[in-house]
């Protein structure tokens, strides 16, 4: 593991997969408005031990609060279609669409480390599937009332989470890192008791599908062998058909899982993403970042970080994802023992053999990438950099970014030297410059002019990020019923890479009224 631990998982194999399609690309279909959108509920044809049929509580008098025209368009609408009046109380659950199918899912899980036995969609109501050219999406109201796995919960999501999870979905998106979506956030004046008294929002998520680790364990944990079976089959069948004609498809998807999930916290810990609450019940199956809470990205680079207030111990910190995933792989490899003969052996391997090597080459060439490498990025020259942010708790987004603005040669024809932005963000200027000297070797080998290169880096180096204190903002403005800035921050963190000047200050480190912000699980 490299310096602060963002580096690879172990040193050996390759194999790489392209994020799924239907994550990345907006089909091509006529706007429509939203009383035409067609629902199925493939998941609603699982048994009914799988969920609860319900309709949502829904909100008293709901204002939309942002809609994603990203997000619209998978699923061939109009952002304006969001606005009408019909769509806002369908957004807030008060009216169910009539093809829609409303139910709340069971899972389990380990939470922390420790099995939590039986969750479920507490707050969650899935409406069924709509289609997109790129394939269906289902549709989930999340914070319209409680379901019968709400426990002590209230059934409620408040405006602040719901706004970090609407902003984080699309901007993840944006970063070309597979995640659900979030369609609209609706607001209501409907008080919830958190640490003081906020109101009440829901946001509508898209996803291809909504299974989870959990989702597995609680039928293996249940020892409901026919269940664990028509759940392997519902998630082969409808999301991933070509394992269908593998010997064992079974095992086919466990490996498919572990190599998805490889490259999904590749992508996080390229980017400096920390998700902050990696529960079993919060991994996806697809792949997805899914269950954005007290999420965050890396600002001052420390490995050791953890975004979580809730989280003393730190199980979930920066340079823990990637092994924490992998413990989650092996819970998951646990719940399918039984359709895997029993053999742990073979279950283990499934994710050994898959997961180390997805993640390592994943992360080997995203780091060649943001580096301007033409090939991965050697473990050598990742050492030294991983060293340098740490010592110099460097701005982790801006450090990127301003080394894509370098030239290869450290002084220009006249002598001019432009290496002044970069070293202003290290406090031990020498050590940068020196790690400076060895990334301009490796550059060496690469016959690429420099605007190529520059421009190939901003490709792949965000400006902006969703920071902290830049949520923070928007919902304290949101709070007072004022979504100007909210809507601001979702246009800017659209085109992540691309230099915006009327949004330079998105781009900033912390204010000081931001330096101590915490983030908890409390949503
Ligand atoms: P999370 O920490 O958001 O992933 O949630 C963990 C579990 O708690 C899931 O089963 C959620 O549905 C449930 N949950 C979280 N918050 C609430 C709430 N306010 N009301 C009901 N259930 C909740
Ligand atoms: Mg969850």
């Amino acid at each position: 593991m490299i310096g602060g631990g963002a580096g690879r998982w172990e040193s050996h194999g390759a194999g790489s997969h392209a994020p799924p399609d239907e994550i990345m690309n907006a089909p091509d279909l006529p706007l429509r408005s939203i009383d035409e959108l067609d629902f199925d509920n493939s998941f609603a044809r699982l048994p009914p031990r799988f969920y609860t049929r319900l309709a949502p509580w829904g909100l008293p008098e709901p204002r939309l609060v942002a809609a994603s025209t990203e997000a619209a368009a998978l699923i061939g609408l109009d952002d304006g279609a969001l606005a009408t009046p019909d769509a806002l109380q369908w957004l807030a659950g008060n009216r169910v669409p009539a093809a829609a199918d409303s139910l709340a899912a069971v899972y389990s899980g380990h939470q922390f480390g420790v099995w939590a036995g039986r969750l479920g969609d507490g707050r969650a109501h899935l409406l069924g599937e709509v289609r997109g050219d790129a394939g269906p999406w289902e549709l989930q109201l999340k914070g319209a009332g409680r379901t019968p796995y709400s426990r002590m919960g209230d059934g409620r999501a408040v405006l602040r989470s719901s706004i970090r999870e609407f902003l984080c979905s699309e901007a993840m998106a944006a970063l070309g890192i597979p995640t659900t979506r979030a369609l609209a956030i609706v607001g209501s004046e409907l008080p919830v008791q958190r640490e003081e008294t906020e109101t009440a929002a829901v946001v509508t998520r898209m996803s291809p599908s909504f299974v989870r680790f959990g989702s597995f364990q609680h039928w293996a944990a249940a020892d409901d062998i026919d269940a664990l079976q028509a759940l392997a089959d519902h998630v082969i069948d409808r999301h991933r058909p070509a394992l269908r004609e593998r010997p064992d498809p079974v095992d086919a998807l466990l490996r498919d899982v572990a190599q998805r999930t490889g490259e999904l916290l590749a992508r996080w810990q390229a980017v400096g993403f920390m998700h902050g609450v990696m529960n079993t019940d919060n991994m996806s199956v697809l792949g997805l970042t899914i269950d954005y809470g007290p999420f965050g990205f890396m600002e001052g680079f420390d490995g050791g970080h953890v975004c979580n207030h809730s989280d003393s111990a730190g199980r979930y910190r920066f340079s823990h994802q990637p092994r924490v995933a992998h413990w989650n792989l092996l819970a998951l490899a646990g719940a399918l023992l039984p359709l895997l003969d029993g053999d742990r052996e073979r279950a283990r391997a499934a994710v050994d053999d898959v997961y180390g090597p997805a993640y390592d080459n994943c992360f080997a060439r995203l780091m060649g990438a943001k580096l301007g490498l033409a090939g991965a990025a050697d473990e050598a020259l990742l050492v030294g950099l991983y060293g340098l942010l740490q010592r110099s708790r460097c701005d982790y987004t801006s450090f990127f970014r301003r080394l894509s603005a370098l030239p290869a040669m450290a002084a220009d024809a006249a002598g001019g030297r432009h290496d002044a932005p970069l070293l202003d963000l290290c406090i031990d200027r020498d050590e940068c410059a020196a790690w400076l000297r060895e990334w301009r070797a490796r550059l060496a080998t690469d016959a690429r002019p420099d605007a190529a290169r520059q421009a190939a880096m901003r490709r792949c180096n965000p400006k902006y990020v969703l920071r902290n204190w830049v949520a923070e903002s928007a919902i304290r403005a949101a709070r007072e019923g004022e979504y100007g800035e909210l809507r601001q921050v979702q246009r800017c963190l659209a085109r992540p890479f691309d230099d915006q000047p009327e949004f330079d200050h998105l781009a900033a480190p912390p204010p000081d009224w931001a330096a101590q912000l915490e983030v908890s699980c409390s949503s």
